[in-house]
This record gives structure tokens, C-alpha cells and sequence, in this order.
């Protein structure tokens, strides 16, 4: 697979709660460039499944079901607006529940080969800064600016659990440390897909940074490239 020299593709992998959704936001504001969640796409997906009452250990059903949905990506004054099959669930795909069920769709093999075609259709319109598990090393390989954002698990889960507080729910520090520690293990072990650093992706230890130290970071390496 071969990314077309017109299009700018830069790859930004990373676990929960490493500050990725945020900085991929800015740099694509900066550098006018389309951003792409990837994870809000797995997401719209697992939303779909637990809506048609699936079961999530039946992967023929979720495979079916992938590549019969449409999924889309839209930025609305500044909001990425994610579309499933049309409508809006933008809302609708952070919840708790949702969150931590995410990763039995995500582990199918056949539905990533469909959510890769997707993002890799997305990126090609016009360039993007795309964020998720797998960007690097999978949906665009040969991307010509690649990241991987980390932090500590601490650190991860106290960012975790201020979103989860500013959404309006109620979650303690301990739960939310535990589930993405557990997030964590499942994203690093499946078999297609896992979250890995590549190799030729730039590191950034984001504990204790701030997001515009961050987004400098990755800005000035761009630039300097
Ligand atoms: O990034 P976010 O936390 O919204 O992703 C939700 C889940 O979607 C992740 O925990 C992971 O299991 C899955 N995901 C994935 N591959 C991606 C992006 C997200 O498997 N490229």
C-alpha cells in the first residue's frame, strides 16, 4: 500500500488517556489538515452492535454488520460530528459502558480490515492527522510523520477520570485507573491491529507536559523534518 505523495498523512498512536485526541485536534487545526478519531469509529460500531442486541463473541455477526455501516466523519464549526449510518452519535459513543465493550468489536480481525479501509479512504480525500492504536504501523505505514504519545498510568487515568466527571458521570479514581489498565492489555495483545509503537514513530512522554507542550512538540518536529 502506497500513500499518495500529495497527501499528508501524519499518524499519532498512543494508549488512553495520553493526550492524543487533543493534541491530534490542534495540530490538524494548526496545519489545516482533516483529524480523524479512528477510536470514535470503532465506537459508532460497538454502539451499533449493542443497539441490534449482538453478541459481542459472535464475530460473524460483527463482520457482517461492518461492512453493512456506514460511518463518517465530519467537523461542525470546530466539532468532529461522527455520523453512523446518517445520524448523529457524537454523544452517544463516551459512555462508560460503551467505552469498555469497544474492545471486543476492535479485536475482530475482519471488522479492522473494514474500519482500516475506511480511515485509509478518509486520509486519501485530502491528508489528515489521524489518531488511534494501529495508524502507524497499519492504516498508513509509510506515513511521513509518525508519533506515538505515552504517559503514566496515574497520570493517564486522572486525565481518564476528569473527562468522565465533566461528562456528568460519576466514576471513582480506582475504577477508572483499573479499566484502563485492563484497556491497555487488551489493545496490546489482540491479534490484528494491537497498539505498538512503530518503529520509526517519535516518542513523546506526555506526563507532566502540558497539551501545548505537546502540540509544540509535535509541530516543531514537522516543521523541522
Ligand atoms: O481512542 P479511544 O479511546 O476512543 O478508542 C476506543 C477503543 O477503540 C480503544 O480502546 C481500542 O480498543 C479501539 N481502537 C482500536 N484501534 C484504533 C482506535 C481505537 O482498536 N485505531
Amino acid at each position: 500500500m502506497s500513500t499518495p505523495k500529495k497527501y499528508v498523512i501524519i499518524a499519532i498512536d498512543g494508549p488512553a488517556g495520553s493526550g492524543k485526541s487533543t493534541v491530534a485536534k490542534l495540530v490538524a487545526a494548526r496545519l489545516g489538515l482533516l483529524y480523524i478519531d479512528t477510536g470514535a469509529m470503532y465506537r459508532a460500531l460497538t454502539l451499533k452492535a449493542s443497539m441490534r442486541g449482538l453478541d459481542f463473541k459472535d464475530e460473524g455477526s460483527l463482520i457482517k454488520l461492518a461492512g453493512s455501516t456506514d460511518i463518517d466523519l465530519r467537523q461542525d464549526r470546530g466539532v468532529l460530528k461522527v455520523r453512523l449510518d446518517g445520524e448523529d452519535v457524537t454523544s452517544s459513543i463516551r459512555t462508560s459502558e460503551l467505552t469498555n465493550n469497544v474492545r471486543y468489536v476492535a479485536g475482530v480481525p475482519g471488522v479492522r480490515k473494514r474500519m482500516v479501509e475506511l480511515q485509509r479512504a478518509l486520509g486519501r480525500r485530502r491528508g489528515a492527522v489521524l489518531e488511534g492504536r494501529d495508524i502507524g504501523t497499519v492504516v498508513f505505514p509509510d506515513a511521513k510523520f509518525k508519533f506515538y504519545l505515552d504517559a503514566d498510568i496515574k497520570e493517564r487515568a486522572r486525565r481518564r477520570h476528569k473527562d468522565i466527571l465533566a461528562q456528568g458521570d460519576s466514576l471513582s479514581l480506582e475504577l477508572v485507573e483499573r479499566d484502563v489498565a485492563s484497556r491497555d492489555v487488551s489493545d496490546m495483545t489482540r491479534s490484528v491491529g494491537a497498539l505498538k509503537k512503530a518503529d520509526d514513530a517519535v516518542l513523546i512522554d506526555t506526563t507532566g507536559l502540558t497539551i501545548a507542550e505537546v502540540v509544540e512538540r509535535v509541530i516543531s518536529h514537522i516543521e523541522h523534518k
